[in-house]
């Protein structure tokens, strides 16, 4: 604690925190000509129905590449845009890549709804809708081929004001799921009010699911929620063949994670749906 180390901690301390501040800025600015300079783009990960492994929709996860070469991973550009403005303009370009390539998939004969995140920075923002139920128009994209993920703990922070979005989302005929379920502290009085479609199951539990003293019984309890709910399931982060095929056994309605595919270019997805849309799964190396 710096305030028990007397003043120099306390100048330590704030010298970090100045740095801290410094390299936000400095990221928010590389964001902003990111965005203008077009080194964002889109990669999708399939998700898959849990009975026949075959392709059901992907999940769009944004990457910021220069030159080829990563600049910084979601997990680190994310919360540095969310402390700014400039998750609204991700958020923007998001919704609009995702909508446009629906629309070139469909050119190839492919229709494949194509889920995005979206941040609770931009819940609270009627703009957002008014861009997607735009965005939907322009590409003429149906809006139940459009799905939308919220994470449990953004929409706790501010429930009033994101459920009213959902329930405009829900007018509009896009589908909502509650992204990393089981990390928040849903009210179960909210949930069961709330117009979702889906809860995804975070990747922590799927990953502890089989170890002694693991995650078995919260699964099998967010599973219970969601029957009862009528809402459907999708695990997220499924690495191994047997959290693979115990998933399928408890009743879990898709599956997502590198056991059965990486996050993948859009071109790839064409070719692997153009093979037959049947993921085979594999573990995960190393
Ligand atoms: P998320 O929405 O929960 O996305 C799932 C993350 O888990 C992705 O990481 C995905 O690549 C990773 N993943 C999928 N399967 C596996 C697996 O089997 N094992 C492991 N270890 N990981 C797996 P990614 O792409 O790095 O994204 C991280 C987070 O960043 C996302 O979590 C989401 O919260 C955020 N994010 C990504 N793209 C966007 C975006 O366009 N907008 C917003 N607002 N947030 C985004
Ligand atoms: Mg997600
Ligand atoms: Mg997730
Ligand atoms: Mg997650």
């Amino acid at each position: 604690r710096a305030k028990d180390m007397g003043k120099n901690a306390i100048a330590v301390f704030c010298e970090e925190q100045c740095l801290e501040f410094t390299r936000r800025y400095r990221m928010d600015q590389e964001i902003k000509a990111a965005i203008a300079g077009r080194e964002f783009r889109l990669v999708y990960q399939p998700i898959a129905d849990a009975r026949t492994l075959r392709v059901r929709k992907v999940e769009a996860l944004l990457r910021w590449e220069r030159d080829g070469t990563v600049v910084a991973p979601p997990s680190v550009f994310i919360p540095v845009a969310e402390s700014s403005n400039s998750i609204r303009e991700i958020t923007r370009l998001v919704v609009e890549m995702a909508c446009a390539q629906h629309a070139a998939w469909r050119l190839e004969g492919l229709s494949l709804p194509v889920a995005v995140n979206i941040s609770s920075r931009c819940l609270n923002s009627d703009e957002t809708i008014s861009h997607i139920a735009a965005c939907l128009n322009a590409y003429d994209v149906p809006p139940e081929a459009l799905e939308v993920e919220i994470t449990e703990t953004t929409l706790m922070q501010n429930y009033e004001r994101g459920n009213a979005m959902l329930c405009t989302l829900r007018d509009l005929g896009v589908r909502v799921s509650l992204d990393d379920f089981g990390t928040g502290y849903s009210s179960l009085q909210y949930l069961a009010r709330m117009p979702i479609h889906a809860l995804k199951i975070d990747r922590t539990f799927v990953q502890e699911l089989l170890d002694e003293g693991g995650s078995l019984e919260i699964v099998e309890t967010i599973l219970g929620l969601a029957r009862s709910l009528r809402l459907a399931t999708v695990a997220e982060g499924v690495e191994t063949a047997a959290q693979l095929s115990a998933l399928r056994g408890m009743g879990v309605d898709y599956l997502q994670g590198y056991c059965l595919a990486r996050p993948l270019p859009a071109d790839d997805i064409l070719t692997l749906c153009r093979r037959g849309m049947r993921l085979v799964p594999g573990d995960v190396e190393g």
